[in-house]
């Protein structure tokens, strides 16, 4: 009789297993003065939101640990004094510098070992946290930032939180560790023996995301998530949300049986069910997600292998109703809406342009300090990160207008004409100098592309065209390359494979183009590309739709 073994579990499993409190040993090592973590530790400390990292640019000569640390900000929502904590810190631990991420959240690079312990501890003062802003559980939930079109949002953003603290895993383990500064101990049966009520003992195979987004602005790229929940407003009133399972970008280059998906629109339920209706998702994820593989391990898997319907009657059974059908929206752009516009309620916002999403102060704009002092001056605004990666400046009041336009002028900071076309749909994931995963530049590598690529459309007559412009230094993806008009993807070394054809909306995925081009012939590469596009497109077609209908068509593309 032929007998086939179970396929052997993760090592991230057997640790979850056996540590299921994900303390680790991270306080005991703290305390010990050393200036690394263990590997098994580098696994727990992704829950309490921290990497461990080397500056690379340092790795030939001389190893230097430091450390990511990611906030939670469900929403990309902070007060002020929560903003000026933020800046405070990236000045004080880190490279003073604050890098905006693709989830609306805030990474702070460079901190060494003995920073991390202050660091937590006044994020959590200031009543936000990093737990759970990256390991195998729910990320920061994304929402829509902009005040713009619908009062809905306040009801949506009600339902946000509702969500968040119903995903929030309940380890103490981190508020032993950062809060009280001890070590849990690991042999006491209620630790030993923990068992997350939602999560359960191992949590999830893999990583989970979810946003919320109100159309008709995709400005969450919400199809590229786990779990999308896209607000269904009726007569000025959200009415529920149509529910989206199975979206995510990250690939593995080489792996077929990896790739980016958009998700499915499965169905429509009223907001009275949104807590439900995300613990069945995040459940199915838990229960049939591949805890065998990792790059094989998210729910989007799940939904290709297993089948829409699976899915859908898997959440139906969990909540116990039936999914109603999907109703009517419509996505125009992912785009954010820069400079100052009037929010439905009558006050202002603005939304501040930041190139790669790191705020700084350079020669030319002191763009840290502005903010800084805008956090100082006015107490009653809000700060909003957006997915894409910018700062938006919500419940401004008149009265405070001219004085905020003053302060950004006085620091070199421009409210209108912020960024060409193209730098303004520009997008890029950290990559070198941090990320251990990086296999080519990304962050410092694109402003400089996107100033070629807007040469070229100037040469051809192309100036005015808008493009959406992404570039990561590995295959995960974390800056959303694979929706983009054109994605610069890392393979090695000034390397990339070169992806074509995604949408305005981020309702299509785009395809591989090229396996790879040198970063220095891109003009090479493109040029043909664009002069077919400036004779051949139809009136008004954008860039990516063009590709996708008269390119990527005539040629076999890449499985992968
Ligand atoms: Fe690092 Fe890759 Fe993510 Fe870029 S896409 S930040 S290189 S893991």
């Amino acid at each position: 009789m032929i007998t086939t073994e179970p396929a052997k579990l993760t090592h991230n499993e057997v640790i979850k297993d056996a540590i299921p409190t994900l303390a680790g040993n991270i306080a005991a090592t703290m305390a010990s003065g050393t200036d690394q973590f263990s590997a098994d530790d580098q696994q727990f400390t992704k829950f309490h939101g921290i990497y461990q990292q080397d500056d690379r640019d340092l790795r030939k000569t001389q190893k230097k640990f430091i450390m990511m640390i990611r906030g939670r900000i469900p929403g990309g929502i902070m007060t002020p004094a929560q903003w000026l904590t933020f800046d405070d810190l990236a000045s004080t631990y880190g490279n003073n510098t604050l890098r905006i991420t693709t989830r609306q959240s805030i990474q702070f690079h460079g901190v060494v070992m003995a920073g991390l312990g202050p660091l937590i501890k006044k994020i959590n003062d200031c009543l936000l946290s990093t737990l759970a802003a990256c390991g195998d559980v729910n990320r920061n939930i994304t929402a829509s930032p902009t005040p713009a079109q619908t009062t809905a949002r306040v009801a949506m953003m009600a339902d946000v939180h509702r969500v968040v603290a119903a995903l929030a895993p309940q380890t103490k383990s981190y508020h032993a560790i950062w809060l009280d500064g001890v070590q849990l101990n690991l042999d006491d049966p209620a630790n030993k023996d923990f068992v997350d009520p939602l999560y359960g003992k191992t949590y999830l195979p893999r990583k989970f995301k979810a946003s919320f987004v109100l159309p008709p602005n995709n400005d969450m790229d919400v199809f590229t998530n786990d779990l999308g929940f896209i607000a269904i407003v009726e007569k000025g009133q959200l009415v529920g949300y149509n529910l989206a399972v199975g979206g995510g970008m990250g690939r593995t280059h080489g792996n077929v049986t990896t790739y980016p998906r958009l998700a499915d629109v499965i169905g429509f339920f009223k907001p009275q069910h949104i807590v439900d209706i995300a613990k069945a998702v995040l459940t199915v994820h838990r229960d049939f997600g591949d805890r065998t593989d990792r790059k094989h391990a998210r729910l989007k898997y799940v939904v290709a292998e297993r089948g829409v319907d699976f899915v859908r009657s898997e959440i139906e059974q969990r909540v116990g109703f039936k999914l109603e059908p999907a109703r009517a929206y419509q996505f125009t752009t992912t785009n954010d809406a820069y400079g100052w516009h009037k929010a439905v309620d009558g006050t202002n916002f603005l939304t501040l342009f930041v190139e790669t999403g790191r705020i700084k102060d350079t020669d030319k704009a002191r763009q840290k300090t502005a903010l800084r002092r805008i956090a100082e001056q006015f107490g009653n605004i809000e700060f909003r990160l957006t997915a894409n990666q910018n700062v938006l400046l919500a419940n401004v009041s008149d009265a405070d207008q001219p004085a905020i336009n003053a302060l950004l002028t006085e620091h070199g900071v421009r409210t209108e004409n912020q960024a060409s076309l193209l730098h303004g749909n520009s997008m890029a994931c950290p990559a070198l100098p941090t990320c251990g995963l990086a296999l080519a530049e990304s962050e410092r590598m694109l402003p400089g592309l996107v100033d070629r690529i807007e040469k070229l459309c100037s040469d051809l007559g192309l100036g005015t065209e808008e493009i959406v412009i992404r570039s990561t230094g590995c295959p995960n993806g974390c800056a959303r390359p694979y929706t983009a008009e054109i994605g610069f993807v890392g393979k090695a070394p000034g390397r990339y494979q070169l992806w074509l054809g995604g949408n305005a909306s981020g309702t299509r995925l785009n395809k591989l183009f090229k396996e790879v081009i040198k970063e220095a012939e891109l003009e090479t590469e493109l040029r043909p590309l664009f002069a077919r596009f400036a004779t051949e497109r139809m009136p008004s077609e954008r860039f990516g739709d063009w590709c996708d209908r008269a390119v990527l068509k005539e040629q076999p593309t890449a499985a992968n």
